[in-house]
């Protein structure tokens, strides 16, 4: 399977999973303080997919988001954010496409989006760091998502763009 098919083939899912959970959910358009804190760790496979979408950009967005990956720091914005949107869509990582859901990852552990805290997603049913409604039960950890694929190692973006 091409990593494109793969992509096509989970965002279907992910697809489901969200309308499964869809009276928790308040991700839309220019929600966007999941891009301007985080690490946004992912692969080589998936960098170089996400350098397509860089190359597939007018030029002024381009200019925006190399003086953003000048001024990247650490654990901040995304430098492919421009004005509350993704300037990459449909070239962004899985992270990026998985984050907002609870789901069930290794040895029965829940991930909850950070956004649970902020009134955003799961809010009513989040307390004490833990959901009272079942998790989406699909690993959605990238590592776990690409174990198909020869995808490189795994690095948060500011390495990416510092090493
Ligand atoms: S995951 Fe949370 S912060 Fe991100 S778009 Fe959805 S609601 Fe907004
Ligand atoms: S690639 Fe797009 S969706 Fe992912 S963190 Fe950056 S701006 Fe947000």
């Amino acid at each position: 399977m091409t990593y494109k098919a793969f992509l096509d083939n989970l965002d279907k899912r992910l697809e489901k999973y969200f309308k499964l959970h869809k009276e928790h959910i308040n991700c839309c358009l220019g929600c966007s303080s999941c891009c301007e804190k985080g690490d946004y760790p992912l692969s080589q496979i998936e960098l170089e997919y996400l350098m397509q979408g860089f190359t597939a950009l007018s030029e002024k967005d381009k200019i925006t988001v190399q003086n953003n990956i000048k001024n990247i720091v650490k654990g901040g914005a995304c430098p492919f954010l421009i004005e509350n949107r993704c300037s990459v869509y449909p070239f962004r990582p899985i992270i990026c496409r998985a984050h907002g859901l609870a789901y069930i990852c290794h040895d029965n552990v829940v991930k909850v989006p950070y956004c649970a805290h902020e009134g955003k997603n799961y809010t009513k049913v989040y307390k004490n760091g833990e959901i009272e409604i079942n998790p989406i039960n699909e690993n959605l950890d990238t590592k776990e998502l690409l174990k198909d694929f020869d995808f490189g190692e795994i690095r948060n973006l500011y390495d990416w763009i510092n090493h």
